[in-house]
């Protein structure tokens, strides 16, 4: 029976190609969306395409009623979920002062309650009875060092890491795996409103000299979910270019 996994914020950007990533490697892949209907399409076209295993689903990950039933809907169509991918986040970019408590609510909703949300809901109605999987998280270097002008950003982006070590250790017994992925700065949307002079010089501090690609998170994250990988739990590991060490 193939492997399943769930991508939250699927659509585009870094979800999209970890979904194109798993699907090319056998999985059946839950294609999680909340705003992004159309790319959504666009992507389960393409795997159809390729004769590769997929749906689209849109829940907002914040709202646990959508993601319960999205759970269900996965296991009623592929009987088994072995990978969950915590990816759908939103960024701000906000002095500390002028940040609501509307805005800090708002990321803990997306990121904070999507995690919690997804995680124990696959966890409750299928992981833990199956004693095997793997949950791999997206953080970011920000909520490794802290970033200025992304206070609530870097807090929940260190949220997640804190969430996932404790989890890690819960469900060691379990034989399932919670690790973390902490990406540099990647091309995608989320850096869209960027001037390319300020690119330029962000570029200039990373030692490999670059913006990471969607392609360079997409492969650590197949690989933490991997058999090779069934003895690293706990862990942070960040593709940033060596921006951070
Ligand atoms: P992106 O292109 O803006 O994608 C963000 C995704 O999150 C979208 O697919 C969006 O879905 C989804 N999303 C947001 N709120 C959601 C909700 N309430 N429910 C379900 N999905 C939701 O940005 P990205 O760069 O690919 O970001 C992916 C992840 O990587 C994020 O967690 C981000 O913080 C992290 N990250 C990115 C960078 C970077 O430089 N790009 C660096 C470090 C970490 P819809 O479009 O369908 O609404």
């Amino acid at each position: 029976m193939n492997k399943t996994v769930i991508i939250t914020g699927a659509a585009k950007g870094i979800g999209r190609e970890i979904a194109i990533k798993f699907a090319k490697s056998g999985y059946n892949v839950c294609i999680n969306y909340n705003t992004s209907e159309k790319k959504a399409k666009e992507l389960k076209s393409v795997l159809d395409l390729l004769g590769l295993s997929s749906i689209i689903y849109q829940a907002d990950v914040s709202n646990r009623e959508q993601v319960d039933n999205m759970i269900d809907t996965v296991l009623n169509t592929f009987h088994s979920i072995d990978v969950v991918v915590n990816n759908a986040g939103i960024c701000e970019y906000k002095l500390f002062n002028d940040l609501t408590e509307a805005d800090l609510q708002r990321m803990i909703n997306t990121s904070i309650m999507g995690t919690f949300n997804v995680t124990q809901s696959a966890l409750k109605k299928y992981m833990i009875h199956n004693k095997c999987g793997s949950i791999v998280n997206i953080s970011s270097i920000w909520g490794m060092v802290g970033s200025s002008m992304e206070v609530n950003y870097s807090t929940s982006k260190a949220a997640i890491i804190g969430m996932s070590k404790a989890l890690a250790k819960e469900l060691g017994p379990s034989n399932i795996t919670v690790n973390v992925v902490a990406p540099g700065a990647i091309d995608t949307d989320m850096n869209a409103n960027f001037s390319e002079s300020e690119m330029r010089e962000f570029c200039d501090e990373i030692p490999l000299g670059r913006i990471g690609k969607v392609e360079d998170i997409a492969g650590v994250v197949k690989f933490l979910a991997c058999d090779e990988a069934r003895y690293i739990t706990g862990q942070v590991i960040s593709p940033n270019g060596g921006i951070v060490m």
